[in-house]
């Protein structure tokens, strides 16, 4: 199907793609454009104004600040994939990078794209809330920055309100003693996740979060809590005992609520024992 007539803006400076963000009512910023063409030709969203963020090089860095890997909204999954700063200090950025869809959808794509959308079955909603991460936005009061946690807000929402512009997403660069995982089942070999975990563990802190259990990321604090000294594949199905019963997954086409409780705890099983692993250097 063909697009509505909508209005079409390129801007070249981060300041102009704010203001027109925010002087337009119904002005959507357009990225990679994976998701947001086709909603907008099944009609599903209806823009006013694109205001196409594609020529803010800017928006495409990636970079290492102090502690902290610096991953511009713009940069694309196959940028992340490639990126030397992303393999010294959280590889498991390119490693999930690489298990979405195809290469054009990888090529095109963005970071930031992925998770304004927040979609409950993508991939990087619940590996950023596990990895601890930030989310930079700005509208034309300036900047503020929102912690992964409070970010997703429902399913298709975020904290991004019209007339915001997500610029950047901090993630603490991992050291000696971090280590990461993402596990869960797909649809098919590169699909979106029916039930998926990711974990984090930084010295004896854990972070655990499931995805597709619920609209948003949902952190497994009671798992997290039971993680402690030595962690072997008996101490991890411990810990997740009883993980299942207290969440309220949906049912759809592609699992029933009680499969995705199953799923839940054997991805998060997976997940930390990869995470554990890896902290061991
Ligand atoms: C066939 C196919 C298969 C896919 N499979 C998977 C998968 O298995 N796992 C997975 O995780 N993802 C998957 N995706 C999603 C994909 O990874 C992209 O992340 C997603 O399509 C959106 O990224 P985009 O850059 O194209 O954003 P766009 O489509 O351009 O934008 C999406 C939404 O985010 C908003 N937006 C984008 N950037 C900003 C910004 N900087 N500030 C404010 N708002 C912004 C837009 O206004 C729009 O509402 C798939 C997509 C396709 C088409």
């Amino acid at each position: 199907m063909l697009l509505r007539e909508v209005s079409y803006a390129r801007p070249a400076t981060v300041d102009e793609a704010v203001s027109l963000l925010s002087e337009h009512d119904g002005a959507r910023a357009l990225a990679g454009g994976q998701t947001l063409l086709n909603v907008m030709k099944q009609r599903a969203a209806s823009p006013d104004v694109l205001v196409d963020l594609g020529g803010l090089v800017e928006l495409r860095t990636i970079a290492v600040s102090g502690s902290t890997l610096e991953l511009g909204a713009m940069a694309t999954l196959s940028s992340i994939i490639r990126s030397s700063e992303v393999e010294v200090t959280r590889p498991i950025l390119a490693e999930v990078a690489a298990t979405v869809a195809d290469v054009q959808v990888r090529n095109r794509g963005t970071l930031g794209g992925n998770i304004c959308v927040n979609d409950p079955t993508n991939h990087f909603p619940p590996l950023l809330v596990a990895l601890g991460a930030t989310m930079i936005v700005r509208d034309s009061g300036g900047e503020r920055a929102i912690p992964a946690e409070e970010f997703f807000v429902g399913v298709f929402e975020t904290a991004v309100r019209e007339g915001d512009l997500l610029t950047r997403i901090d993630v603490p660069a991992g050291g000696k003693g971090t280590g990461d995982g993402m596990a869960g089942v797909t649809l098919g070999a590169h699909g979106t996740y029916i039930a998926s975990a990711a974990a984090s563990v930084s010295g004896v802190a854990w972070r655990v979060v499931l995805g597709c259990v619920a609209a948003v990321p949902v952190r497994a604090t009671a798992v997290e809590e039971r993680l402690s000294g030595d962690i072997d594949e008996q101490s991890v199905r411990a810990a997740v005992e009883g993980l299942g019963a207290t969440l309220d997954p949906p049912s759809d086409v592609h699992a029933s609520a009680d499969y995705r409780r199953s799923l839940a705890g054997t991805s998060a099983v997976r997940a930390v024992l990869q995470a554990s692993e890896r902290a061991k250097g």
